[in-house]
């Protein structure tokens, strides 16, 4: 088979990967995305049905991270970036009811004492505990910890029961006892580490600053969307701590794909097999009938496809990402009539802790968050389900997910009518968990790396899970690619 020279070939045509070819070519670096699928952006992927817009997977670019924003502005689609409808409440259910996350808070976590005197979320107990966050005396292991951990020790049980548990189930359908702060929460423990206590550095500065980072805070209270979008004004800044795009996100796949030459994106086709070594010569990379001979190679694909693509060359390396574990799940959309609701839908949606036995992680109020999103008269809601917390729920069938949807829903909003239309939409181990430890692995995987001149590695299972963070991976990543190649060629 003759193979077909390039200079950098990319593996997987996720966000990932399309933003490294995207700032591969803005450097006038010639690349080929090739992508299994039948079409490019992973697991992003918006659909227009008999007028509603739905996204099937992620529906949000969280502001504070600005490289989805910037991104979307480079492509020109800045004009087309709509923030959430007000008034941008989330929800959290506790005993079969739903409260609204208060205001001003940080993983749910309140930085002032209004709002969190008044929630109906928590106990007196619980409340005091919280507040006590003041007198916990910092941790003075260095090691990593999970988030649930960090949060019992610091804020109670409660907090880490009705809060930290079912916000990190429906932002990264993970396991808030194995999910690592260091990586997802950077910021708690330095406000740990330098304040003595987040509720001591919170009052310092404004809970904005700490929100900040790889979809912390009120941000990822919510931040994927399946529930409660915005914890408050903290962050909102008037506008909301959200974007999206009228048309779904597919917007900035499409965008992305066509400010690329034609011909980059390859699709239905996956990469098999990578030989040869960077630095010595081309790598040879087979994507089923085709090959490619490349100078340098950026793997974007799963972690643990990664994993399998360069188990022939390195069996630590491969081990290494083949450790990185990823969670199934499935959001299913349901339409109904608007007046088939009782409930208000006051704001972007709703996550469930594990304790309140429901058969969903999540619930996202489609319409009520973003503008234009079901015709008139209309609601279109969406559930999120699986995760760690159900790892058999792609089994199940289609009519099994919407009829366990429903079961949810209904109390919960005071539904009538039947659902107008149904989709259900499957995730097989897409969501990346960044589990305790994760920091280490990604310094040995990035040790390991340096024995592999010309070979990278990007993608939600490395450096960042949210898109914003896909986006700055990857164009760091094709940063590194294009330093790489200029040495190369310069010795
Ligand atoms: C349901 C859901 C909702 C989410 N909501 C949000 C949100 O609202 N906001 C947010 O910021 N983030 C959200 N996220 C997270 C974010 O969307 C993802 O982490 C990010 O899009 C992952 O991008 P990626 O390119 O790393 O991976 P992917 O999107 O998984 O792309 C990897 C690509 O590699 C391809 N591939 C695999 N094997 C091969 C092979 N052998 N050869 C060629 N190609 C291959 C796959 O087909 C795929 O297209 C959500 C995730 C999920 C699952």
């Amino acid at each position: 088979m003759n193979a077909e020279s390039v200079d950098v070939l990319i593996a997987g045509g996720g966000i990932a990967g399309l933003a490294t070819s995207f700032e591969l070519h803005r450097r006038g670096v010639s690349c080929v995305v090739v992508e299994q699928a039948p079409r490019a952006g992973g697991v992003i992927l918006s659909e227009e049905i008999d007028g509603y817009t739905i996204d099937a997977g992620p529906d949000s670019l969280l502001v504070q991270k600005p490289q989805g924003i910037e991104l979307c502005e480079q492509l020109g689609l800045g004009d087309r970036l709509v923030p959430t409808k007000p008034p941008r409440l989330a929800f959290i259910q506790r005993n079969g009811r739903l409260h609204a996350l208060p205001a001003n808070s940080v993983l749910g976590v309140p930085t002032r004492l209004g709002p969190f005197i008044k929630t109906g979320l928590f106990t007196w107990a619980g409340k005091l505990r919280m507040g006590a966050e003041w007198l916990v005396p910092p941790r003075r292991d260095p090691g990593d910890e999970s988030i649930g951990a960090f949060m019992r020790r610091r804020f109670g049980a409660e907090a880490a029961t009705y809060l930290a548990e079912p916000l990190l189930a429906g932002i990264h359908a993970g396991d808030v006892d194995r999910l690592s702060v260091r990586a997802l929460f950077p910021r708690f423990v330095e406000a740990e580490r330098e304040h003595g206590s987040l509720l001591r550095a919170f009052s310092r500065r404004p809970a904005a600053e700490h929100a900040g980072s790889v979809g912390e805070g009120p941000a990822k209270a919510g931040h994927y969307a399946q529930g409660p979008e915005e914890a408050g004004p903290s962050v909102l800044r008037g506008q909301g701590a959200f974007r999206s795009l009228p048309g779904g996100l597919s917007e900035m796949v499409r965008a992305l794909v066509a400010a690329l030459p034609a011909g980059t994106v390859r699709l239905d086709a996956a990469v098999t097999r990578v030989m040869g070594h960077g630095g010595t010569g081309p790598f040879r990379v087979e994507a089923g009938a085709h090959a490619f001979a490349a100078r340098a190679i950026a793997l974007s694909t799963p972690a643990y496809v990664t994993a399998q693509l360069i188990g022939d060359r390195d069996a630590e390396l491969a081990r290494l990402c083949g450790e990185i574990q990823y969670s199934s799940t499935a959001t299913i959309a349901l339409a109904f009539r608007r007046e088939a609701l009782a409930h208000p839908l006051n704001g972007s949606g709703f996550v469930v802790p594990k304790v309140e036995g429901s058969g969903i992680l999540a619930g996202s109020w489609l319409s009520s968050k973003w503008p234009q999103r079901a015709p008139d008269g209309r609601v279109l809601l969406r559930t999120f389900v699986g995760g760690a917390r159900d790892r058999a729920a792609l089994e199940r069938s289609d009519a099994e997910l919407v009829t366990l949807s429903l079961a949810a829903l209904t109390p919960l909003l005071g539904i009538t009518g039947e659902p107008l239309l149904t989709r259900v939409y499957r995730f097989e181990r897409a969501s990346a968990q960044h589990e305790v430890g994760h920091l280490a692995r990604i310094e040995a995987i990035d040790r390991a790396l340096a024995r592999h001149p010309g070979l990278f590695v990007t993608g939600s299972g490395f450096r960042g899970v949210g898109i914003p963070d896909c986006i700055a991976d990857g164009r760091a990543t094709a940063r590194k690619i294009s330093q790489w190649l200029q040495e190369h060629a310069a010795r």
